[in-house]
């Protein structure tokens, strides 16, 4: 396994595995891996004949500087996991690499900005958008692969895709949990005991709403009693708690069994900001 730092000694490399017509997979993470991450590495290394990660904590995607100074970063511990899983290339750029000036571009999402993270999180899509954009450029990889976990994310980068004609195929990988549910993130290892306990507050808000829908209770009613569960919970704070349509991400005041639908849940446990969803009709 390699381990790069910058574009150029990347062009090297990518010139071989084009040369010898290799099919490339990148994965890009904000490193802190846990599972979930190396199921998209795993899901790269059966689809894929070449494997590049990315680790970079991408500042322009982070709408909250404290949320950024606590970002873990685990880069030994990281590269030990990939090496096990045989990546073959780990990108590991620096800020200035990757930001060699400010960008002045930036990207409106549309619709998309002003619901669920696009609303609570100003700017944040616009900092993902321009990040997955340069290391398409950069990497240039045949195939990239995203979680379900970051739902939104994964309708940005398929907008991003389509909109700039991006000759990259997107996987999308199913949310890997914790044995109780809760959704794997970096971000998990910030909770104390109390709120580790607390976050389970999600997954579960998510599995009860998906019962109660299938059991045909009106959506409306479903999500207020969702919303005092959290009330009642003191640890937790909810942000949303919305049923959308997957790829649109249009909310829906009732539940229509014809219709795609998933739930996405954020809330803060403590300090942590976590989110989830569920896809209720597929
Ligand atoms: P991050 O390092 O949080 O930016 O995540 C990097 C990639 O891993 C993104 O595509 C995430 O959606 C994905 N990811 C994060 N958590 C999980 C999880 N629990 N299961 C599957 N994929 C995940």
């Amino acid at each position: 396994m390699k381990v790069i730092h910058t574009e150029a000694d990347w062009n090297k490399y990518w010139l071989d595995c084009i040369k010898t017509d290799k099919n490339i997979g990148l994965v890009p993470t904000m490193g802190a891996l846990h599972q979930g991450h190396l199921d998209l590495v795993r899901q790269a290394k059966s689809s894929t004949d070449i494997v590049i990660a990315s680790i970079f904590v991408n500042p322009t995607q982070f709408n909250n500087q404290e949320d950024f100074d606590n970002y873990p970063i685990t880069l030994e511990q990281d590269l030990e996991k990939l090496e096990k899983e045989k990546v073959d290339y780990v990108f590991v750029p620096d800020t200035d690499t990757m930001y060699p000036s400010q960008p002045k571009l930036s990207i409106d999402f549309g619709e998309l900005e002003r619901v669920l993270e696009g609303a609570f999180r100003p700017g944040h899509f616009n900092g993902v958008g321009i990040i997955v954009a340069k290391l398409f450029n950069i990497i240039r990889p045949h195939k990239a692969f995203f979680g379900q976990k970051d739902l939104q994310q994964t309708g940005i980068i398929k907008r991003l895709v389509s909109d700039l004609s991006i000759p990259v195929q997107l996987e999308i990988v199913p949310t890997r949990r914790e044995k109780d549910g809760l959704a794997m993130s970096s971000r998990n290892v910030r909770l104390s005991q109390e709120e580790r306990q607390a976050s389970l507050l999600l997954y579960s808000s998510l599995t009860k709403a998906k019962e109660e829908l299938l059991a045909k209770q009106p959506w409306l009613k479903v999500q207020q009693q969702i919303h005092r569960d959290f009330e009642q919970a003191p640890l937790a704070k909810l942000e949303y708690f919305e049923l959308i349509h997957p790829e649109s991400f249009e909310g829906y005041s009732e539940f229509d069994l014809k219709q795609k639908s998933s739930i996405c849940v954020a809330a803060y446990i403590g300090n942590v900001r976590l989110i989830d969803n569920l896809p209720i009709i597929p």
